[in-house]
């Protein structure tokens, strides 16, 4: 059956990006769910996607791995034949503490997932939505947060740097982009209740943190997909280079 469209979310697997991927599904799209460990978190978005209407396809891939990278763009073209959309979402913490305490190894591994990994599957997206001659483009959506313009102190000003940089990609490839029909936009997500602040060695952060925000808890996954899956829609073919809280106010 011929597909509406085709999306990839780089961290399709888990938190946001499962949810933005529960959502493609549901609108009978496909999707490419790129993750880099967990095989049966993948396994499971991907029954999710099918359960809800959708085609999906895991690949498994380090975002900060060119070869990865492209490799996953290739296999995803290859399946379904197109490429409409591509969610820039898979990103990491690491354990709080201020920059004076950060080792060069910490700083090097969240700029290369976080900055490096999203400028080539960006890049990537720039290369393959294009179709040249039909004045028809496709839509990144990167993946920043409120953290940008909040700096993260004493905590992660590294991760807070890292989405800085993807706020200033929206800007600069939106315009570099627009004249090729291709729309580029970042969503900034607030406290968001997934696994990341687990990783972080922070399990409760979203809620703690949460109930002290204009709308007094911590986001769901599904009310940061739902900015996602407009901007990859259609409906949002005049939004571009626009950077869109989705943070309850924070
Ligand atoms: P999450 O629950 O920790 O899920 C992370 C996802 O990214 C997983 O699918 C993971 O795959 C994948 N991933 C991690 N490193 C990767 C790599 N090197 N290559 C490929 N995939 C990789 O994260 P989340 O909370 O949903 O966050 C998603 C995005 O939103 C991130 O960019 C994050 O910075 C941003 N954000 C989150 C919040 C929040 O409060 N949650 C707030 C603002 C912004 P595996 O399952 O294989 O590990």
């Amino acid at each position: 059956m011929a597909v509406s469209k085709a999306i990839l979310i780089t961290g399709g697997s888990r938190g946001i990006g499962r949810a933005a991927a529960r959502l493609c599904g549901a609108k009978g799209w496909a999707v490419v769910i790129n993750y880099v460990g967990n095989d049966d978190a993948a396994e499971s978005t991907a029954a999710d996607v099918r359960a809800l209407g959708g085609q999906a396809l895991c690949v498994k891939g380090d975002v900060a791995n060119e070869t990865d990278v492209l490799h996953l763009f290739d296999e995803a073209e290859s399946h379904f034949g197109r490429l409409d959309g591509v969610v820039v979402n898979a990103g990491v913490v690491a354990p709080s503490m201020t920059l004076a305490e950060m080792s060069a190894e910490r700083l090097k591994r969240l700029f290369d997932v976080n900055v490096f990994g999203a400028y080539l599957c960006a890049r990537e997206g720039a290369r393959r939505l294009a179709r040249p001659g039909t004045g028809a483009g496709g839509s990144i959506v990167l993946l920043s947060s409120a953290a940008a313009r909040l700096g993260s102190p004493f905590e992660y000003v590294d991760y807070a740097g890292s989405k800085g940089a993807l706020d200033t990609l929206a800007i600069g490839l939106s315009k570099e982009l627009g004249p090729r029909g291709i729309r580029v936009n970042a969503v900034r997500p607030g406290l968001i209740d997934t696994d990341i602040h687990g990783s972080g060695g922070q399990p409760d952060r979203a809620a703690r943190l949460g109930s002290a925000t204009p709308l007094g808890r911590a986001g769901r996954p599904e009310e940061v997909a739902e900015m996602i899956v407009w901007l990859l829609s259609d409906a949002a073919s005049y939004t571009t280079g626009a950077l869109i809280d989705v943070a309850g106010g924070r």
